[in-house]
């Protein structure tokens, strides 16, 4: 059996990093007939666990990460979508696998760590948040998956997810699948950097561009988009190396000779700034013109996008609850049967 598990926090529209991070990857899995079982996530009780006191933003946004699926063409009848907070064996696998794991091993985690951080947790940090890589292996293993197409942030969580399921194997049996990460063979997609040039596109970073802006908002933050402070005038040589522009275009062009030859002309100097990001545009404008086309559709019709989330997450609930079951089983936890 091959299955996917992977999903989105809701705090937020889904951007270029989603897209080209795990979107994409996704959309072309679930078009290559190769698995069996496809589940998608929308995380709200993960969402929740650093914005606590906004839930009416996380409800929101579940609805806005749907269309965002839709719009990209994640296929109801293909890929089960469905919302977490409504599959309770999530949370009961969670306790249990809470006991396998230490504080400090929580602590170590790097993209934790870097959250914390980012998010001025400091000594304040919510108990949830901390544990959020342990709820995330009750995600992926609720469902059997075993192929987890995420972006590179996520791969400290799937290294803990894999030492859960060995530990729960060795103590209780082979209980447990081990998950693969499935990362995109483009380098570049892996960790989509901001329009600033940071690190990380992110939502909580506000240097995105989102699958759904417009043409207008679009041609506006390409224009502010970062490239190299020392290529002054066209004629100077100028550097590639973190110009998000070519990078973008690394990640977004499929004309990669164009790209080569562009990049070569940049740095011999004579290529000027305004040229390259008038090109990314129409680069970008292809793509996101029938994604904006198909959101605008779906938009008009909420009922049906709630009843594909209802629908989906009854078949999810149905999967997890059987796989509760037999952990349940193998703990001897399962005093009335
Ligand atoms: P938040 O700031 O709320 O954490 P986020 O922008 O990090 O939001 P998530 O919902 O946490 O988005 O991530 C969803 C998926 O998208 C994950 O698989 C993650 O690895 C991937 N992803 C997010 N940002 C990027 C990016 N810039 N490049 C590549 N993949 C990304
Ligand atoms: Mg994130």
């Amino acid at each position: 059996m091959k299955t996917i598990l992977t999903g989105d926090r809701p705090t937020g529209k889904l951007h270029l990093g989603h897209y080209v991070g795990s979107l994409r990857e996704r959309v072309k899995l679930q078009n290559s007939g190769e698995y069996d079982k496809i589940f998608i996530m929308i995380a709200d009780a993960q969402a929740l666990t650093d914005h606590a006191d906004n839930p009416a933003a996380v409800r929101e946004n579940i609805f806005n990460v749907a269309l965002d699926y839709l719009s990209v063409e994640l296929d109801p009848a293909k890929s089960t979508i469905f919302i977490q907070s409504q599959i309770p064996a999530l949370f009961e696998l969670t306790a249990y696998y809470m006991n396998l794991v230490t504080v400090s091993r929580l602590e170590r985690n790097p993209t934790v760590k870097n959250e914390i951080a980012q998010k001025n947790f400091e000594t304040s940090i919510p108990a949830g948040f901390l544990c959020y890589p342990i709820s995330q292996a009750a995600d992926i293993t609720a469902f059997d998956a075993n192929v987890v197409p995420v972006g590179e942030d996520q791969a400290p969580m799937l290294e803990q997810a894999r030492e859960i399921v060995r530990k729960m194997n060795e103590i209780y049996g082979e209980v447990l699948i081990e998950p693969n990460i499935y990362l995109s063979s483009n380098e570049t997609c892996r960790r989509l950097p901001g329009i600033d040039g940071k690190a990380k596109m992110s939502k909580t970073l506000g240097n995105c561009i989102y699958l759904s802006d417009d043409s207008k908002t679009i041609s506006a933050k390409v224009r502010e988009m970062y490239t190299d402070p020392l290529h002054i005038k066209v004629t100077d040589p100028g550097h590639i190396e973190g110009n998000v522009v070519f990078t973008y275009l690394d990640a977004f062009c499929e004309d990669k000779a164009t790209v080569a030859e562009m990049k070569e002309h940049y740095q011999r100097g004579g290529l000027g700034d305004v040229k390259v990001k008038k090109f990314l545009l129409e680069v970008l404008e292809e793509i996101l013109t029938p994604i904006r086309a198909r959101r605008a559709e779906y938009e008009n019709n909420p009922d049906e996008v709630m009843k594909i989330l209802k629908t989906g997450t009854e078949i999810a609930n149905e999967k997890a609850a059987e796989v509760l079951n037999r952990v349940k089983r193998a703990m001897k936890i399962n005093y009335f049967e």
